[in-house]
């Protein structure tokens, strides 16, 4: 869909002044190469490259079970340039450019790599320079276009890629960074120390402090099957008594906003269908604003996904001619329709799919859902379906528009890393985990995806919103 954008991560460095591998520094409860991969993965860099050189052999280790490619530069004493060509001699022909991150940066964030390609798809062959915008000064990561791999590949020494800026000027665009903290780098054991007690000086508090609009999950957040979870109650009493917006998001297409509103009705809350968004509503709205009036669509799915899209005009396909396959969870699901969306596909028909959920719970097992519906028909047409649900950007950016809402200001809370919690870490949401749901706390050092700040349910969420101890 779009050009690649590449991660190489400068690791190969002897880090003399700490007397032991920078590498492996611990951040967040994980290697600091591992951290900086994990970030470089979510912010959908791909592939993400690491270089190592000094410590190779203690550090590769860590980065075993990440989707990472380690390379190693045996002539890392030589210095920065040969890291440089390291990296690039990896580069697929696909990847349209590289950001080069230094090991020694923690504080980036997806988000922040995210803008920087951002920048450079407003300004393609450019190179990416971030600037603070307080102070003036231009740091690392630098994201290069591939025009000038050549170039980077002839630099010779202990120089990276800004020994081509005074020769490049005209191709520089910088990019003004609000917040220069994002850009420390910790080339002391004293600056690593510093940075570290940034990190944890954010109280959980701190983390809500100015949140103006709420993204919630539901199951494992609200409820989970037909129970109230602690603290559901006072949550919505404080996002009245604070006036937060919020909507009420899920992946499942399967069930309409009022039955939400009933549900949460029994269970003491009071909310309108307004405040509800699933990704059959989510796929409809999608689609109505970029089809043409009355277009055809052939749908797989429940009556949650053939009302939406009826809601929205459109004209429901029995199989003949389409301009767009859904494709949702559907209990009816037989070999003739999976043949008929098959062929509509290959005939040109666009293929969507409302949410990239490969399990249904039941309530003792699982059965398939969505998601291997959807690897099923890709596995036969070829074709990669765009998936609106989380954690893909669709339904999030609905909600925020929705409530008119700057994700800046817009606190996710969810139970799962890889969808929830994901997918506000890629739109530069606020996020929230919640270990009433799916995921224990023990998981959490161990995932790629790190949520700003985790709780142990609503009540414990709740609290800390309101200043008071949570027991
Ligand atoms: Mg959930």
């Amino acid at each position: 869909m779009t050009a690649n954008i590449a991660a190489v991560i400068l690791a190969a460095g002897e880090s003399r002044r700490f007397g032991r591998p920078k590498q492996l520094l611990r951040w967040e409860g994980r290697p600091l190469v591992a951290h900086l991969a994990d970030v470089a993965w979510a912010a959908e860099l791909s592939p993400v490259i690491v270089v190592l050189g000094a410590h190779a052999d203690v550090v590769r280790p860590v980065l075993e079970k990440r989707p990472v490619q380690v390379l190693r530069n045996y002539r890392w004493a030589d210095g920065m340039s040969g890291s440089v060509h390291v990296g690039l001699s990896a580069l697929p022909p696909s990847c349209a450019g590289a950001i080069f991150i230094p090991v020694d940066q923690p504080l980036l964030t997806p988000q922040f790599l995210r803008s920087l390609v951002e920048t450079w798809r407003r300004h393609p062959g450019s190179i990416v320079v971030p600037q603070d915008e307080v102070h003036g000064t231009k740091g690392a990561p630098v994201l290069f276009d591939r025009a000038l791999f050549p170039e980077l590949a002839q630099l010779s020494g202990d120089v990276g890629g800004r020994a081509l800026f005074a020769s490049h000027e005209a191709q520089i665009v910088y990019h003004p960074v609000r917040e220069p903290w994002l850009l420390s780098d910790a080339d002391t054991p004293a600056a690593f120390e510093r940075l570290k007690a940034y990190e944890r000086g954010l109280s959980p508090a701190q983390h809500l402090e100015g949140v103006k609009a709420v993204i919630s999950d539901m199951d494992g957040v609200l409820w989970r099957n037909r129970t109230p979870l602690p603290g559901l109650r006072e949550f919505f009493a404080l996002l009245e008594e604070r006036q937060l917006k919020y909507v009420l998001v899920t992946n499942n297409a399967s069930k309409t906003p009022e039955q939400y509103v009933a549900k949460l009705a029994q269970m003491g809350v009071r909310t309108t269908p307004e405040h509800v968004l699933n990704s059959a509503l989510a796929t409809a709205a999608y689609l109505a604003d970029r089809a043409a009036p009355g277009a055809w669509v052939y749908a797989l799915g429940g009556p949650g996904t053939i009302n939406a899209l009826q809601e929205r005009g459109f004209r429901l396909s029995a199989g003949d001619r389409a301009d767009y396959v859904v494709a949702s969870w559907d209990r009816d699901l037989t070999w003739n329709k999976l043949a008929t969306a098959t062929r509509l596909i290959l005939e040109g028909a666009e293929f969507i799919g409302t949410n990239p959920d490969v399990t249904f719970p039941l309530e003792t097992t699982l059965a398939p859902g969505a998601g291997s519906l959807l690897v099923t028909l890709e596995s036969t047409t070829g074709v990669t379906p765009t998936v609106i649900g989380k954690p893909y950007p669709s339904l999030y950016r609905q909600a925020l528009s929705r409530m008119e809402a700057v994700p800046d200001e817009t606190l996710v809370i969810g139970d799962r890393l890889n969808t929830d919690i994901l997918g506000g870490v890629r739109l530069g949401l606020r996020t929230a985990l919640l270990l009433s749901g799916v995921t224990h706390a023990e998981q959490v050092p161990h995932s790629a995806i790190h949520p700003d700040v985790i709780f142990e349910n609503l009540a414990a969420l709740v609290a800390a919103w309101n200043g008071e101890p949570y027991a």
